[in-house]
């Protein structure tokens, strides 16, 4: 039996259901998501492992012109992206009319097959949909193109008998029992940036950034600490709120679902700390593990 691996790499604009589609590929939920953008700013991998293939998926952030450095940093993670796949699952919800032009260059020049994926199609008509495809045909020459619903797993059966066949013959990248490759205290800091996205508006969010600490299994409770730092005093106070009403909200509804992915009962202790500028600040990136060239 001839063994298939590779890697396929999803790319979109944000909010296009690129995470949707990668939790519903996988079956678990991997990626974090919420209905803002720039939620997703590390590359995750997400593995599915069949006797003869192991699809290699990485979920990457949206794509934006960077415009600090910590977009410049997610750049990279979509550079990266670029360079290590087999097939690129290029994702574009319905009503959309283009992507980046550049972005459609450096993808046609990597010769790489691409497979447009028109999501959200749950939200139309049958005729909206051949509109689309129609659209989209034009608009990236060379692309197959398969219309899905990443929230309703409608389609994604075709999608990946298409992967199969597209990928190339290959031994397994990972061992074929892991279904990810980020440590369990990525999930637990990117599970309480999401009830920070969450509970949070305007530029609170954005200039939060999640670490977890410590991580200690006791016998019957795992004792986690964090700290969610902030680049302003006015929004730690904010992040506090009334007699700590706000934080308190935030950590249960984090300790709720760290609970359920860990599938243990967790003790949370969330602290929050100003580090200002760490947008702006190389050190703190890398402290917060973003890359750095
Ligand atoms: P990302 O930024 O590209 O990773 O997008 P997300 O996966 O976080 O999804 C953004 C929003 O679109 C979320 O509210 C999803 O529930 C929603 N979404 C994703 N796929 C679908 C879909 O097939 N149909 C509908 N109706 N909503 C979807
Ligand atoms: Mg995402």
């Amino acid at each position: 039996m001839k063994h298939k691996a590779g890697f396929v790499n999803i790319i979109g604009n944000p909010n296009v259901g690129k995470s949707t589609l990668m939790n519903s590929l996988v079956g678990a939920n991997l990626s974090i998501i919420t209905s803002k953008a720039q939620t997703t700013r590390h590359r995750i991998l997400g593995l599915v492992n069949g006797d003869d293939f192991q699809i290699v998926y990485s979920d990457t952030p949206g794509l934006l012109k960077p415009n600090y450095k910590l977009q410049e940093s997610m750049m990279r993670y979509i550079s990266s992206a670029l360079k290590d796949a087999d097939v690129f699952l290029v994702i574009v919800e319905i009503g959309q009319k283009s992507i980046d032009s550049e972005v459609i260059e450096h993808i046609k020049q990597t010769g790489i097959p691409v497979l447009l994926l028109i999501n959200k199609i749950d939200l139309t008509d049958q005729e909206a949909t051949v509109k689309a495809i129609e659209h989209w045909e034009k608009q990236f020459k060379g692309a197959e193109i398969i219309p899905i619903s990443a929230l309703h797993k409608f389609n994604l059966q075709s999608v990946i008998d298409r992967l199969l066949e597209l990928l190339p013959e290959s031994p397994a990248y990972y061992p074929k029992d892991e279904l990810t490759d980020k440590s369990m205290r990525f999930f637990i800091s990117e599970i309480i940036r999401e009830k920070v996205l969450l509970n949070f508006k305007k530029e609170v969010p954005y200039s939060a950034e999640v670490v977890v600490e410590e991580f200690k299994e006791e016998e019957k409770i795992i004792k986690i600490k964090a700290t969610i730092f902030v680049a302003r005093e006015s929004q730690r106070k904010i992040m506090i709120g009334h007699n700590g009403a706000a934080i308190k909200r935030l950590g249960t509804a984090a300790r709720k679902d760290i609970q359920e992915f860990v599938d243990n009962h967790v003790f949370l202790d969330l602290t929050i700390k100003v580090d200002k500028d760490w947008r702006n600040d190389d050190k703190a990136l890398k402290k917060y593990g973003y890359e750095q060239e």
